[in-house]
C-alpha cells in the first residue's frame, strides 16, 4: 500500500478536503483502488454530538459511524463507500488508549503521547490499509500546521514516512497565497513559513497545492519551488472553480496525477481516460 498525507497551512478551510478527494479521484481514474480517511484534532469522540450549525452535516457511513462532513466529499468524489475506520478524532484515539490503560494492556508502563498516542494513530492508518486492501490510502490531517492539537498526528505521519520505503509515502501541503488589495501582489511568505513549520516537525512536503485569488504564474511557481524545495511541477494551483467537481480536472491539467504516480513508483499505470 502507498500512503498520501494531506496537510494544510496558513489558514483553515483552505480546501484540504477537496484537494485530498480530488487526488483520490485522479488516482482512481488511473486504475488504482483508493481508501480515504480523515484525522480530526478535536476532542469529541465523533461529530455525532456536534452542532450542525457549527460543524456542518454529520455524515453517516454504511457501517453506522457518525463522521465528519469531509467523508461525504470523499465518497462523492471517489465513488467508494467508506467505513468507520475513515474517521479518527483525538477524542477517539485518547478513549482507546485510556481504555487499554485501565485494562492493564500497557503492563505498568507510563502511558505517554509518544509513543502510545502516536502508535494508536499509526495503527489507524495501517489498519485502514489492511482492511480496505486499497492500493493507496489518502489521509487528510484536519486543522492547520502549527496548531498544538495537530502535533501528535504530524509526529505519527513522520514516523510512518521513516518506517516505510521513500516511494511508498507522499506528503501534500495545501496553502493560501494571499494578494494585497490595491497593489494586487501575490505573497508567498506565509507559504514559506508554513513549509518551515512543517519541516520543524520533521516533514518535508513533496507537493504544494496553492489556493489564491490571483493566477499562480511561472515566476511564482519558481519562487515557491525554490523556497519550499519542491520541483516546479509539484507546485499546483487549485484554481477557484464554480463547481468543486472541476478540481480534479484542474489538477489533471497540471499533470498532478502523473507527478504523484512517478513519486510513488507507479508509473506503469495507464494514462488517464479523463472522463469525469
Ligand atoms: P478544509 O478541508 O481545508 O477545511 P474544504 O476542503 O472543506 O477545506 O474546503 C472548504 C471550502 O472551500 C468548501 O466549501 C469547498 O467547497 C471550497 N473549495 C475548496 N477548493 C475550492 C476551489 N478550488 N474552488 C472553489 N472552492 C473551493
Amino acid at each position: 500500500t502507498k500512503f498520501i498525507f494531506v496537510t494544510g497551512g496558513v489558514v483553515s478551510g483552505i480546501g484540504k478536503g477537496i484537494s485530498a478527494a480530488s487526488i483520490g479521484r485522479l488516482l482512481k481514474d488511473r486504475g488504482l483502488s483508493v481508501f480515504m480517511q480523515k484525522f480530526d484534532p478535536y476532542l469529541n469522540v465523533d461529530p455525532g454530538t456536534m452542532s450542525p450549525y457549527q460543524h456542518g452535516e454529520v455524515f453517516v457511513t454504511k457501517d453506522g459511524a457518525e463522521t465528519d462532513l469531509d467523508l461525504g466529499h470523499y465518497e462523492r468524489f471517489i465513488d467508494e463507500e467508506l467505513t468507520k475506520g475513515a474517521s479518527i478524532t483525538t477524542g477517539k484515539v485518547y478513549s482507546t488508549v485510556i481504555a487499554k490503560e485501565r485494562r492493564g494492556d500497557y503492563d505498568g508502563a507510563t502511558v505517554q503521547v509518544i509513543p502510545h498516542i502516536t502508535n494508536e494513530i499509526k495503527n489507524a492508518v495501517y489498519k485502514a490499509a489492511k482492511e480496505s486492501k486499497a492500493d493507496v490510502v489518502i489521509t487528510e490531517i484536519g486543522g492547520t500546521v502549527g496548531d498544538i492539537e495537530s502535533l501528535p498526528f504530524l509526529e505519527a505521519i513522520r514516523q510512518i514516512h521513516s518506517e516505510n520505503k521513500k516511494s511508498d509515502v507522499l506528503f501534500v501541503h495545501t496553502v493560501l497565497v494571499p494578494n494585497i488589495p490595491g497593489s494586487d501582489e501575490l505573497k508567498t511568505k506565509p507559504t514559506q513559513h508554513s513549509f518551515k513549520e512543517l519541516m520543524s516537525n520533521g516533514i518535508k512536503t513533496d507537493v504544494i497545492i496553492v489556493r489564491s485569488n490571483g493566477l499562480v504564474t511561472d515566476d511564482l511557481r519558481e519562487k515557491i519551488s525554490l523556497f519550499c524545495d519542491v520541483p516546479v511541477e509539484a507546485v499546483i494551483q487549485s484554481t477557484n472553480v464554480e463547481l468543486i467537481y472541476e478540481v480534479p480536472l484542474v489538477f489533471h491539467e497540471q499533470h498532478l496525477d502523473d507527478y504523484i504516480l512517478k513519486e510513488l513508483d507507479l508509473e506503469d499505470r495507464p494514462a488517464s481516460k479523463g472522463k469525469w
